[in-house]
């Protein structure tokens, strides 16, 4: 691989949050081409992005017809196609009213708002969110994140989190207070190593809050638009929460977040309460429609399950008898491969080899390919694990 010679620049004006090791220029479906023209079968997806793949035609033209006509009104307008989105998200899930925004953690500070301000009325203000979870990079997103090494530096963090252990019912029930507002949790964990939530655990989860008149608010950020084998995590399990947030798949690619809320926390949230300059743009609407009307149209909550289903069937198989082999993990199309010893170096083998994957929580190599991944490219990617 050669060094690219958009590196040099890159390291002297983007600021250093992350490091790229080389530069992809090109994607289609499952693959993308580096600038050396080298074929990748892309089995991150960007980072659990790109459900229908890279460059999906129905998301391309809806994309650029929209950008033609009208790319951005302030919300101080209607555009078409927010309500639009609106009424399928919500028709989908949880019946009531969806506020947009452009990001996984914008999504998450918006459920927070909601949250604080449905709170208040009745003196409760704390969330019980997850150790080992991960909710965004913003402050408040941060602060929900049960991972103290990620709050190193930042503090003072802002208050009124607690910190309960994932799948452990008990733990959540020891912390509810008469403070307690909410409970936020994702189905699966992604960041924190693709961790399955037991459904004693999740549904356990609701009977609690409605116990103690809390809210639960479900994180699908990751988990959301098909990847676990349904529209949304938590409709594999017998509950349904209060909230939902969502954005990385919900735009294939073009930045959208949606908090979407039931009925009864509909209207919370009142003019002059929360806003986005750029939530739920004719244009990421346009992008948010199209990935649903692919959704819908290829099948890819069934091909999701199925497909899981097998690919994590062939990877116990292919390691069964790996000395550095724990086990197989995850739902649907989010899996991870946990080693005994850390992931990154078996990663970059796959890099090498031509697949891309990612090391996360150490030791759990994290795979989410996107959901439209032909029987073909799973072939060709399990070679590629099996050498
Ligand atoms: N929530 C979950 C479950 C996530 O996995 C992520 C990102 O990985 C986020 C929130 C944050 O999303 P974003 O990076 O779009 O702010």
């Amino acid at each position: 691989m050669t060094i690219d010679p958009l590196k040099t620049t890159h390291e002297e004006f983007v600021m250093p949050t992350y490091r790229p090791g080389f530069s992809l220029v090109r994607g289609e479906g499952t693959s993308v081409w580096d600038s050396d023209g080298r074929e990748y079968l892309d089995f991150l997806a960007g980072i659990g992005v790109l459900n229908v793949g890279h460059c999906h035609p129905h998301v391309v033209s809806a994309v650029q017809r929209q950008a033609a006509e009208l790319m951005h009104v302030s919300n101080l307008y209607f555009n078409v196609n927010q309500p639009a989105l609106a009424k399928r998200l919500s028709e989908a899930s949880l019946g009531g009213k969806v506020f947009f925004c452009n990001s996984g953690a914008e999504a998450n500070e918006a459920a927070i708002k909601l949250i604080r301000y449905w709170g208040h009325k009745q003196g409760r203000h704390r969330i019980i969110s997850m150790t080992n979870s991960f909710h965004g990079r913003t402050l408040s997103a941060l602060a929900a994140t049960g991972q103290p090494q990620y709050h190193k530096g930042f503090d003072p963090m802002p208050q009124g989190f607690d910190y309960a252990d994932f799948n452990d019912l008990a733990s959540v029930e020891a912390l509810i207070s008469e403070d307690t507002a909410a409970v936020l949790v994702e189905v699966t964990q992604g960041e924190g190593g693709v961790v399955p939530g037991d459904p004693t655990f999740l549904n356990g989860l609701r009977k609690l809050c409605d116990n103690a008149g809390i809210l639960l608010c479900v994180d699908e950020v990751q988990t959301g638009m098909g990847r676990t084998g349904h529209l949304f995590g938590y409709q594999a399990y017998d509950f349904t929460p209060d909230l939902i947030t969502v954005a990385k798949g919900l735009g294939g690619g073009f930045p959208i977040g949606a908090l979407v809320a039931a009925p009864h926390v509909s209207d919370v949230l009142q003019p002059g309460t929360h806003g986005s300059t750029f939530g739920g743009t004719p244009l990421a609407c346009a992008a948010g429609l199209a990935v649903l009307d692919v959704i819908e149209d290829e099948d890819l909550c069934a091909l999701a399950l199925s497909k899981g289903a097998y690919f994590q069937k062939r990877l116990t198989e292919i390691f069964a008898d790996v000395d550095e082999f724990e086990e197989v993990r995850g739902s649907g199309l989010m899996v991870g491969l946990v080693l005994n010893r850390p992931a990154a170096d078996f990663v970059g083998l796959l890099m090498k080899h031509g697949l891309i994957a990612l090391a996360t929580a150490g030791t759990v190599v994290r795979f989410l390919p996107p959901l439209t991944t032909s029987d073909d490219e799973f072939e060709r990617a399990l070679k590629i694990i099996e050498k």
